[in-house]
């Protein structure tokens, strides 16, 4: 409530105590409809005492929102049968109700309404929330303003059945689509990213994280790839929430990609990356404008990076280092700048520095008896390099359209990117001067972007048969069929 005059606050607990006790009281409240205002009045107060507080001020009745597109869509249908039943989530015991089109997560418990064109209108049976329609006259469109198809203004008025008793609702309308559209074209300028299609393969944190911020930028197609399910130990840095555990990773981001971008197109596939089905995972590349991959083990990284290069697609690589101290990116543009591969043959130390946060990892990484420990960083440390994969991706979807963003083309030009979140110690980080105290040295929250040459032998970006073939003297047609390389079908 926003009034604080303690005389005006005793006379609405009062009334709202007769209200609760279903006794008169000495103070009633009031709402006048048309002024939508609460009027409180004391029984022998020498003048009846008006508080005059908005609905909105008081906040004290359920807020409910429907989905504009929604009743656009169904409009025909409500003129035709004159009423259109409709599903409301219900949240905190009935304080918001929330149309169920408008999102795919719903709450715990629902509410059957019914919209109709007719005030006399008889509810359908079990129907708890009445919404009626009716022509404006003229008054200034609020947010309980629906206009038609045909251009017509209504206004809405709801309620709440509860025995005899009708519960007043404030009422929202939500165009979903212009009003998220609005509050990204100040700075994108574009509408480009809604045809656009990411392809992100490894949905932990960081690649969860990055897809959940192209979806905010209204990226319109995913492509989602990982086989994991979500455990009870992810949550301290997924994305995904506690009641989620159990299902696969690919299915709890796709609905929070659509909890931020109801349009958006997204496939899940709950498969392994791997030698087995780079046919299938070949085919959803084949369909990427850009792919993101978060993937933490350095075969499906190569394999990625195989037919990335092959299919001549930008790929941006995220990986955190161990206990997340830091992490890096690396953007491949195929044969332009160096790719995964040669990234691996120039810098084996850095490519093998990854995060162990699973059983899993530890397992693959643990060469010797010596158990490993399952590591994990801080989302905290995470989120920072999952922001930059984003970045780079986003930048990479917008081309040469014009865009405020395009300005940071000129800062991105190096293929790989160091961060560090703190100088850990036995690194050769350890030393750097502290984040205050510099100002050219290098130190820990700084992105540094590093060039790195390609390989032209690189045997996924390169001309690796010829330069085999050269060192030996030979034609390359002389030379024997290598093995199968991950690249190329069986
Ligand atoms: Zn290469």
């Amino acid at each position: 409530m926003s009034t604080s005059d303690p005389q005006q606050q005793q006379m609405i607990r009062e009334a709202m105590k007769s209200i609760a006790e279903r006794r008169p009281g000495r103070t009633k409240l009031v709402y006048d409809k048309t002024k939508r205002t609460i009027v409180a009045v004391a029984e022998g107060a020498q003048a009846p005492r008006a508080l005059n507080i908005t609905a909105d001020d008081a906040d004290m009745f359920a807020a409910l929102t429907l989905s504009t597109a929604w009743l656009r869509d169904h409009w025909d249908d409500l003129t035709r049968d004159g009423y259109a039943p409709l599903s409301l989530s219900s949240w905190d015991d009935g304080d918001a109700l929330t149309h169920a089109a408008l999102g795919v997560i719903p709450a715990a418990s629902s509410a059957t309404g019914c919209i109709t064109l007719d005030p006399a209108f008889q509810l359908p049976q079990g129907t708890a929330i009445a919404i009626v329609l009716q022509p404006g006259d003229g008054e200034k469109p609020d947010a309980a303003t629906f206009t038609c198809p045909d251009g017509t203004a209504y206004r809405t008025t709801a309620w709440r059945h509860d025995g005899d008793t009708r519960l007043p609702l404030d009422i929202c309308f939500a165009d979903v689509q212009p009003e998220l559209a609005t509050r990204r074209s100040g700075i994108l300028e574009t509408t480009v990213l809604k045809d656009k299609t990411v392809v992100v393969i490894g949905l932990g944190t960081g690649g969860g994280h990055a897809a959940i911020e192209l979806a905010k930028c209204g990226v319109g197609n995913f492509i989602l790839i990982d086989r994991d399910r979500l455990s009870v130990g992810n949550v301290v840095r997924h994305p995904g929430g506690i009641s989620q555990v159990g299902r696969f990773k690919v299915n709890v981001i796709r609905d929070l990609i659509l909890e931020k971008n109801p349009d958006a197109k997204v496939s899940a596939y709950p498969v392994a990356v791997d030698y087995d089905n780079h046919g299938d995972i070949r085919e959803l590349i084949a369909q990427a404008n850009v792919v993101v991959c978060g993937t933490d083990s350095r075969p499906s990284k190569l394999l990625v990076n195989q037919l990335c290069v092959e299919a001549g697609i930008v790929a941006v690589y995220g990986g955190a280092f161990r206990r997340a101290y830091g992490g890096q990116v690396l953007r491949v543009r195929p044969k332009e700048s160096a790719c995964h591969q040669c990234f691996v043959a120039a810098m084996p130390d850095q490519a093998s520095d990854v995060e162990i946060s699973t059983a899993a990892d530890a397992e693959g990484i643990a060469y010797s008896d010596q158990p490993v420990a399952i590591e994990p960083g801080l989302s905290l440390d995470v989120l920072p390099i999952a922001n930059m994969v984003a970045k780079l991706a986003l930048l990479e979807l917008l081309a040469d359209r014009d865009s405020s963003l395009n300005i940071l083309k000129r800062d991105f030009a190096a293929p790989w990117y160091l961060w560090l979140n703190r100088p850990e110690p036995g690194t050769e980080y350890a030393s750097w001067p502290p984040l205050s105290e510099s100002m050219d040295e290098m130190t820990i929250h700084r992105w540094y972007g590093i060039e790195l040459p390609r390989d032209e032998e690189c045997s996924a970006c390169g001309n690796f048969l010829g330069a085999l073939a050269a060192n030996y003297g030979l034609s390359v047609d002389a030379l024997p069929d290598l093995p199968v390389s991950p690249g190329k079908d069986r």
